[in-house]
């Protein structure tokens, strides 16, 4: 790519030959955003050219579930994505990121059960295979919208190497993790205590559970001493679960129970007799510091059962009704049980109290039907081996995680990781490579499917029913989407990775496991940066729920404000980690700024066309680009330059919403607001030099800038800007592959920036007293400026400031030529220069001397703050001299207007300045 020519495109402005009228009035998003992305697929943009000598950019996309429509939360993950890739392609790297979908297993399975529902169906009535069949229609019509939606995000991620997590890659890939896992000892089966979702049927990992807090009740009942009168009153947010006591446990320093201990008490109702024994974990606090063990529908008292060997007594069916050791309840769900035993008890006389209590009961993240904890043989992965070295990486500082704070997070969880449960008892997704011998019982672990027992060689073995977890797989998509366990081309060349970027809510579910698996499988890490996006809030930082009615649609916003608009609302000003608050104004204004863009290019199309007709124009561009002598042509290059600088330095820090903040500053008001309607001066007047070859450059330039986050508003009217150019031919094909601009510190100009921000702030102090004293738009009035060291750089800007100011006549004189204002006269101080407004009429004195002292105080605290900071040792001893020359030169300058403010004072007051 022949960059250098870029950077003197406006040469040959000069043999410009243009043959279109430009571009339509407005921008109609739809239409341009299918064409070019119709264009860049056609054209292979988005798969990369394998180079072996070029470190190569990586992201793999976090697969979307297959569940139904994108919501703004996958936009933000697009785009945020999208920027990253695209700027990195056009710094030259090679660059991959590679879109994929996740079958989602409990929450897909649950979407079909639902579909199935409407129809009076269940699964079990349609069986396995037909309902399996039926998932996967759904799966496929899923993976087609979400490959739609994305692209309409203008996603340019490679879908030659798309990937579903069920595909043939990822499952082999899924089922060697695990015989190498269970080969190695880090898995294993084993009889737990784990989340049970009674509706799901299914176990669940601790991450599936939604805490709710509850108001509920705390039930006192009395168990009937078995050899002695009396009883002991237990608590219990679950008094049907009486029924599954193995014991009464009381803590051996408590007072009231001592002489117990050893006693047995007789269940109510079933008769069942249980001991009373001491545990020193019993809590004496809580309730009446007798407590119930249930060992197989409570953890803890699972864990106290296990110190004493109790027996457990499971009571409930896997769909939470009563089981054949409730006695009486049996076939009874569990709430109405509940009812039964309270009526039962309270008949009894043995229901002491009831009180209200609130408390935090566990619910199943997909369908949110209570937990029921159970015992039960599942399958488990091994995670503490597996966390140290992943805690070690991060340690080590070879994966970083931003924003940094999550770090700290991360240990704490990896620390104190318990074991995972990837036995799901669902229809939906791999199932577990294990096979049950009917003949030795043994259990034969294999890749593919085995023929017969490894064991004894038995043909009657039966695969086990369950599938894994579907974060199981998520945990391989790093690397079973290159191809692991193959060592294929792809994954020699792509991993690892290099950011993976995904929401803050999902760091342990899947960040954390990847990081694990990536190096248990490949030993290397799975990408070197994680980056954690924030959740989408409304405009006033409220979650978005349908309940709110505060939901933005992605397809909607697309529809309203376009593509670019939507993408540059959802990342504008964000940061890593930080949630983002969009709403319609955001959106408004960055269908504004999309606008703003359009109707600059317009203008400067129409400047190319009119140079063209008028030969004479032409000449006057000559000689290079960036060799203007006028201080606004310095200038805009100057500040184009240090855009550049200071968003190569935004983007390499992934503060990609800081980097587009800057960019919409800068186009919006230097390059717009000012340089162009300076530009619009010089064009109308024919002053030479043509600031064309400045205008040319510099929207150029901010394209490229912009394309990464706005690519289809960029890509129209860049390839309109390359037809209207005589270097076309020279130029790439599409600004997708175009450089991303490189700062030249030659360019920076202080000289130029000194005087353009002294004329800004002139024109913009002459417009705001207009403003004030409703002068009318079209009127002029008359105006001197009386300037020091930038006097001659200001009357190089006379014309400008005349008509942007729309100020005749206008007077620029040295501070020394200042004579004493006759007539009534506005005095405006600034920094470098004094304004002199002459309002006949128009100004209210006393009015004006307030305005004059309120400034004058204000210089003056300024002053002494400055005075201070300079006197303070600490400062005056620490700073770089540079730093304190600096501060020493502002403060001369305040003082010099302190003094002029004085002036401006005593001549108002003094009866000859006024009558
Ligand atoms: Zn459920
Ligand atoms: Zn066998």
């Amino acid at each position: 790519m022949p960059l250098a020519r870029f950077q003197f495109v406006a040469d040959l402005v000069i043999a410009m030959i243009r043959h279109d009228k430009g571009i339509p009035k407005a921008f109609e998003p739809g239409g341009v955003e299918k064409k070019w992305y119709d264009f860049w697929l056609k054209q292979g943009y988005f798969t990369p050219v394998i180079d072996p000598n070029r470190k190569p950019f990586v992201i793999i996309m976090p697969p979307t579930n297959v569940t139904g429509e994108l919501h703004l939360g996958h936009a933000l993950t697009a785009t945020l994505e999208d920027i990253m890739v695209r700027w990195h392609r056009m710094k030259g790297d090679p660059t991959l990121w590679l879109p994929g979908t996740d079958h989602a297993g409990i929450a897909t399975q649950v979407v079909v059960e639902q579909q199935l529902a409407k129809k009076g169906q269940t699964k079990e009535e349609i069986g396995r295979e037909n309902f399996t069949k039926l998932t996967w229609e759904w799966a496929h019509k899923s993976r087609a919208d979400i490959r739609r939606q994305h692209q309409l995000l203008g996603a340019s991620c490679d879908w030659t190497r798309e990937r579903f997590t069920l595909d043939e890659g990822p499952s082999k890939a899924v089922r060697t993790a695990f015989v190498r896992l269970y080969d190695r000892g880090l898995v294993y089966r084993g009889e737990r205590m784990i989340n049970w979702c009674p509706r799901c049927q299914t176990a669940l990992s601790d991450l599936e559970v939604e805490h709710k807090d509850i108001i509920g009740h705390l039930y006192y009942i009395r168990y009937p001493l078995s050899r002695r009168e009396g009883f002991v009153t237990v608590a219990t947010t679950r008094p049907e679960t009486f029924l599954g006591d193995t014991a009464v446990a009381v803590n051996p320093e408590d007072e009231r129970y001592k002489d117990l201990i050893g006693e047995s008490v007789t269940l109510p109702i079933i008769g069942k007799e249980i001991p009373i024994m001491g545990d020193e974990a019993v809590d004496t606090s809580f309730g009446t510091g007798a407590l119930k063990i249930t060992p197989a529908h409570d953890p803890t008292d699972l864990e106290v059962a296990q110190r004493h060997n109790l027996p457990l007594a499971n009571i409930l069916n896997t769909d939470a009704t009563m089981n054949e050791n409730a006695g009486p309840y049996r076939g009874l769900e569990r709430f109405a049980c509940r009812e039964r035993v309270l009526a039962d008890l309270e008949d009894q006389g043995l229901l002491e109290k009831i009180e209200p209590y609130s408390h935090s009961v566990g619910h199943c993240c997909r369908c949110q039907t209570m937990i029921e904890p159970r015992v039960s043989l599942q399958w488990f992965v091994r995670t503490q081996p597996l966390a140290e070295a992943a805690i070690k990486v991060v340690r080590e500082g070879r994966v970083t995680i931003m924003p940094e704070h999550f770090t700290k997070i991360y240990f704490d969880w990896m620390e104190n990781i318990r074991d995972w449960c990837i036995s799901r008892q669902l229809w939906w997704g791999h199932r577990i490579p294990v096979w049950y011998c009917q003949d030795c019982g043994k259990v034969t672990v294999s890749i593919g499917e085995p023929a017969a027992c490894m064991h004894c060689g038995s043909k009657h073995i039966i695969q086990d029913p369950d599938v894994l977890d579907t974060w199981f797989s998520s945990a391989l998509w790093t690397h079973s989407t290159l191809g692991w366990p193959e060592n294929t081309d792809d994954l020699r060349c792509f991993y690892p990775g290099s950011v993976m970027e995904t929401g803050y809510d999902i760091l342990f579910f899947w960040v954390a496991r990847m990081i694990m698996m990536g190096l248990e499988d490949t030993g290397e890490i799975p990408f070197h940066t994680v980056y954690l996006h924030g959740l989408i809030r409304d405009e006033s930082g409220e979650k978005m729920s349908k309940l709110r009615g505060n939901v933005i649609n992605p397809s909607e916003a697309i529809d309203r404000y376009g593509v670019d608009a939507l993408r540059f609302a959802l990342t504008i000003g964000s940061s890593p980690g930080n949630d983002v608050n969009v709403g319609t104004d955001k959106l408004q204004a960055s269908r504004n700024f999309v606008n703003k863009l359009w109707n600059a290019t317009r203008f400067i199309l129409q400047s190319l066309d009119a140079e063209r007709v008028e030969s004479g124009a032409v000449e006057r561009v000559s000689g290079r680009v960036l060799d203007s002598q006028r201080i606004e042509d310095q200038w805009i290059d100057s500040q184009l330059n240090r855009l550049i600088g200071n968003v190569t330095e935004l983007m390499e820090d992934f503060q990609f919403g800081e980097a587009e903040q800057q960019i919409y500053d800068f186009v919006w008001s230097k390059f717009c607001d000012w340089y162009i309607e300076i530009a619009k001066v010089r064009i109308r007047t024919q002053l030479t030099p043509s600031p064309l070859p400045f205008l040319v450059n510099t929207l150029e330039k901010s394209l490229r800038l912009l394309h990464p986050s706005m690519p289809f508003i960029t890509e129209e009217l860049w390839q309109n800007l390359k037809e209207s150019l005589p270097t076309k031919y020279e130029m790439p094909a599409s600004i997708v592959v175009a450089p991303y601009p490189l700062a030249d510190e030659k360019s920076f100009g202080p000289e130029a920036e000194r005087a353009m921000d002294s004329a800004i702030e002139i024109i913009r102090s002459i417009r705001n007293v207009r403003a004030k004293h409703k002068v009318k738009p079209d009127r002029w009035i008359e105006a001197q400026v009386y300037a020091g060291e930038l006097l001659s750089a200001l009357i190089t800007e006379a014309n400008m400031i005349e008509t942007l100011a729309k100020v005749r006549p206008l007077t620029i004189l040295s501070r020394q030529e200042r004579k004493p204002t006759k007539d009534k006269a506005l005095v405006l101080v600034l920094t470098e220069a004094e304004v002199v407004v002459p309002l006949a009429g128009m100004i209210d004195r006393s009015a004006e001397e307030q305005r004059l002292l309120k400034e004058r105080e204000e210089i003056k605290a300024r002053i002494s703050q400055l005075d201070a900071r300079l006197r303070d040792d600490a400062f005056s001893s620490k700073a770089p001299a540079h730093v304190i020359e600096k501060e020493k030169q502002k403060l001369a300058v305040l003082e010099d207007t302190l003094n002029r403010l004085c002036q401006e004072l005593s001549q108002l007051s003094s009866p000859s300045g006024d009558n």
